[in-house]
């Protein structure tokens, strides 16, 4: 009996004889000198979107923090429990980070479930109902139009992400940061079954495809 999956367990073998030893001296140096990442990522839960893998990163490339549907909570100093906002802080005040990029994906379940808001909670506490009700209005200003659902469901994926930026400078230091041009503010959406990133125009919101040189 294994404490572990198997799965977990031979993908690690596959870790120690592979990549750890080709970057073994990377990660001595990351474990005596520390992290410093300058790139921040704010990804869903979900396991087909992995920004590790869709950026191709190594170990201390990315400050990666994600949550079912890759949202950021506003800024609420209420002395509750706010792990995106801690993970924020740290981003910004320790590692200074020089950009954020919050990347959404197409079939996204915690934004059908934002569209979907009369479905039956998964258990008594429905904590993603209560989440997913920070794009409630989005959601809702969407309802009952000409798109089909699917059209729905990616415009929602897209407008949330500028949500997500918007809500990123409702944050003192990211604002001023930001100000001072210490800080660069990203979003972007990646198609699951093409593979493809689109990345959002800072200036008019709109999500487009990058030039890969
Ligand atoms: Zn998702």
């Amino acid at each position: 009996m294994t404490h572990l999956p198997e799965r977990l367990l031979a993908g690690y073998r596959n870790f120690m004889a592979g990549r750890y030893s080709a970057e073994s001296d990377r990660y001595r140096s990351l474990a005596k000198d520390g992290q410093s990442p300058t790139t921040m990522v704010i990804a869903c839960c979900d396991s087909r979107a992995a920004p590790e893998t869709i950026f191709d990163a190594g170990p201390g490339e990315l400050f990666v923090v994600r949550n079912v549907a890759n949202l950021v909570p506003p800024y609420a100093p209420d002395g509750q429990h706010h792990g995106t906002s801690a993970a924020l802080e740290f981003a910004v005040q320790s590692l200074k980070v020089s950009s954020i990029v919050v990347m959404g994906h197409g079939r996204c379940g915690g934004i059908g479930a934002a569209l979907n808001p009369s479905a039956e909670p998964l258990s008594p506490g429905d904590f993603i109902g209560k989440w997913m009700g920070l794009v409630a209005p989005a959601a809702e200003a969407l309802s009952g139009n000409l798109m089909t659902a699917a059209e729905r469901q990616t415009a929602l994926e897209r407008i949330s992400i500028r949500y997500q930026v918007a809500n990123l400078r409702s944050f003192p230091c990211v604002k001023i940061l930001e100000g001072k041009g210490r800080l660069t503010l990203h979003g972007a959406w990646f198609d699951i079954s093409t593979g493809e990133l689109w990345v959002m125009n800072p200036e008019t919101g709109d999500f487009e495809r990058p030039q890969l040189k």
